[in-house]
Formats: C-alpha cells, structure tokens, sequence
C-alpha cells in the first residue's frame, strides 16, 4: 500500500493523478489485480472521466457547483455543506483492472482527484489486491 500527497490551489478543482497512481503502482510490482485509488476526506472525491480534452472536468465541475449551490440552508456549522455533498456524489474510491503490470485505462481516460474545498493538502491512498 502506497500514499502520496495532491495540493490543491482553489476551491473546487479536478486534478490529474493518473501519473501519481501510476509511479506508485509501479512501486509496488504488482502485475495482475485490482488497483483501488482512495481518498481519506470527506470534502474531496476520485473520478475517473476525459482526460485528453481539459474541458471536460471543468465542465462537470462548474455543473457541480450549480447542481450543489455553496449557499442554502444547510444546517451544517462548518459551512461546507456544498463540499460534503459534492464528495458522496462523486464518491471516495475507484477500482481500475491491473493486467500486465499496467492500469487498464481506456484511452481517454484519466484519474482525477477531485477538491471540493480547497485549497487543501489532501491523501491518497493506493492498493492493488
Ligand atoms: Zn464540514
């Protein structure tokens, strides 16, 4: 099991981990399994989705946003009501198919971390089974 750190620079942002993932799952040397990518935060989320055009995450993260308004009368103190419906909604964990040493991603594909509010230092978490 292997972790690594994503620094995040606002509040709401779809960030690139597919490299991350990538380099730990080569650390760990395991050529055939289930690779799960975990994120311990109840703000934050991984998805998986388009990563060849850029404008793709920035469009499921501005219809979030409207979707899941920051203000409304969530009773929450903290005030990030928004940013913990945003993460159930997308959820915490993903699972790719490892075969071959390598993470069976189409070719679009990408992981994404997923801040919903940052910015924060968060965790990831991967383990191939
Ligand atoms: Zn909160």
């Amino acid at each position: 099991m292997k972790s690594f750190q994503v620094s995040t620079s606002s509040r709401n942002e779809f960030i690139s981990i597919t490299s991350k993932v990538t380099d730990k799952l080569n650390k760990i040397g395991i050529e055939e399994g289930v690779c799960t990518v975990y994120c311990p935060h109840t703000t934050g989320a991984i998805t998986i989705n388009e990563s060849a055009d850029p404008n793709v995450v920035r469009d499921m993260n501005r219809k979030l946003k409207e979707l899941v308004p920051s203000n409304d009368s969530y009773k929450h103190r903290e005030g990030n009501s928004d940013s913990h419906i945003k993460s159930s909604i997308i959820g915490n964990t993903v699972q790719i198919i490892v075969e071959n040493g390598e993470l069976q991603l189409g070719t679009w594909q990408g992981i994404f971390f997923c801040e919903f509010d940052g910015p924060r230092t968060r965790k990831v978490w991967v383990k191939v089974n």
